[in-house]
């Protein structure tokens, strides 16, 4: 049997955080009633002008920069016409021959290995409307609030090889737009989607074998199912003799299924001119240069910094930058004294958990960097256990007060009492005689039980450290 090697080029559909729309002023927001948010201009009535968003540019310069592209100083808007029923206008303005960014990289890491995957472009471009089929009615309904909300689309090599290359080249575009504010990324608002244009050939081979397009996967899950059911699907049409169509599908996530859409058109299909109601658009170096100056710490050194200033694990660094909201949030907590491992547990594990549970966003952390910073002290110092500490942490998700106004109002501050501590350890000793005597026999982790006793006992008040030390004395 021959064996075979994947190629994967991406799309990816970033939708700008802009408040108004690319050529008229309504708004953006997610989540509007529907048909609310429209205008002449996004319609596309006759006579309607469109005017450039100016925040669409540089958002889009942005996005190039960080990604190692060369911004023009000059480009301009094309229409590409095609109709669907999600575009009243029967055209979308698009950038063709002259995007804004182009030859770009990135540099990921999939299964350990390292890897350079090139952009070819980014260009910006209006999205459509919105449809909605209701199968019970068998009505399609239409909404206008998406026509013209400005988008990204960034086009990359065909470099990667496999779904894990694809979902870390994904993984990384996701957290530099979010590091640098252009766009919130919600995969599940549609703010970033992506079509995934693969092909497989005999290893070996240098051609590209005919490749597919599936459109529009919204979640990394979906692009990793459906990356792993094509290359499946057109290595079993080669081996049984069958031939590669290219065509565009769709990817049923439900089902775990991809499914032929129609006929992959070609650019002259899209009649391209040069959009006649816009002027091109001229970028001065100086001002491609502030753009770059006003970039933030992008992603990828930020992961170096925690691993070399905060001696944080590979794995946690990741972790962390990921999620833009919540490596700020650490770099202040560290800024305000908290130590940077305890900080960084806190916001991998209690954390995210209690905003899930409050329902929440990232970004709704209901106290300050400087609050955390406070409870991590008052665990290092003894004042109060770490257990204690995660129930504080619950207290500042539903109070508005500090860990010591917590702590003092609940009465938890850790014992430290010598006279309390043997006390209750000579108990928990006396209720458990097996223990005892399993620990002095030799069975080390008999003593994890009776610390467990003992923290019970009192609360989960007690200083661990002197239970333990007190155990051991009276055990040897
Ligand atoms: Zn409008």
């Amino acid at each position: 049997m021959t064996a075979y090697e994947t190629v994967i080029g991406l799309e990816i559909h970033v939708e700008l955080a802009t408040k108004s729309k690319i050529f008229c002023s309504c708004s953006t927001t997610f989540g509007a009633d529907v048909n609310t948010q429209g205008c002449p201009v996004c319609l596309g009535l006759p006579g309607a002008l469109p005017v450039i968003n100016e925040k669409v540019v540089e958002f889009a310069a942005k996005a190039g920069l960080a990604t190692n592209c060369r911004v023009a100083n000059y480009c301009k808007m094309d229409r590409k016409n095609y109709f669907y029923p999600d575009l009243p206008k029967a055209y979308q303005i698009s950038q063709y021959d002259l995007p804004i960014c182009e030859d770009g990289w990135l540099d990921i890491e999939a299964d350990g290995t390292g890897k350079r995957v090139g952009i070819i472009r980014i260009h910006m471009e209006e999205d459509a409307g919105k449809l909605t089929h209701n199968d019970k009615t068998g009505h399609s309904y239409f909404d206008v609030n998406r026509c013209g909300v400005p988008l990204l689309e960034i086009v990359t090599q065909p470099h990667m090889n496999s779904a894990a290359e694809a979902k870390a080249m994904l993984e990384n575009i996701k957290e530099i737009m979010e590091t640098i504010g252009v766009s919130d990324c919600k995969m599940e608002e549609g703010s970033l989607r992506c079509d995934v244009n693969l092909s497989v050939r005999p290893i070996g081979q240098e051609a590209f074998g005919t490749r597919t397009e599936t459109k529009n996967l919204n979640s990394f899950r979906s692009v990793v199912n459906s990356i792993s059911f094509e290359e499946k699907r057109q290595i079993r049409v080669l081996e049984t003799g069958g031939k590669i169509i290219q065509e565009t599908r769709r990817w049923d996530d439900e089902l775990g299924v991809g499914y032929s859409m129609r006929s992959k058109e070609n650019e002259q299909d899209y009649r391209y001119f040069p959009e006649p109601d816009l002027v091109p658009i001229v970028l001065p170096q100086e001002k491609i240069d502030a753009l770059k100056e006003s970039l933030p710490e992008l992603p990828a050194i930020r992961r170096n910094r925690y691993k070399t200033v905060y001696g944080l694990s590979d794995a946690d660094a990741r972790q962390l930058v990921f999620v833009p909201a919540f490596a700020n949030f650490l770099d202040e907590a560290i800024a305000a004294g908290a130590t940077p491992k305890a900080a960084a547990n806190f916001l991998m594990v209690g954390i995210p958990f209690l905003l899930k549970e409050n329902n929440l966003t990232e970004n709704q952390i209901p106290f300050s960097p400087a609050i955390l910073a406070e409870l991590i002290a008052l665990i290092e110092n003894n004042t109060i256990s770490s257990s204690i500490g995660s129930q504080v942490l619950a207290e500042l998700f539903s109070q508005k007060a500090s860990p010591k106004e917590i702590i003092e109002a609940k009465g938890w501050s850790q014992v430290s009492d010598t006279g309390l501590i043997s006390q209750a350890v000579a108990a928990a000793i006396a209720e458990n005689p097996q223990s005892a005597a399993d620990y002095k026999s030799g069975k080390g982790q008999a003593l994890g039980f009776l610390v467990g006793q003992v923290m019970r006992a009192t609360g989960g008040k007690a200083n661990p450290k002197m239970v333990n030390e007190e155990l051991k004395k009276r055990l040897s």
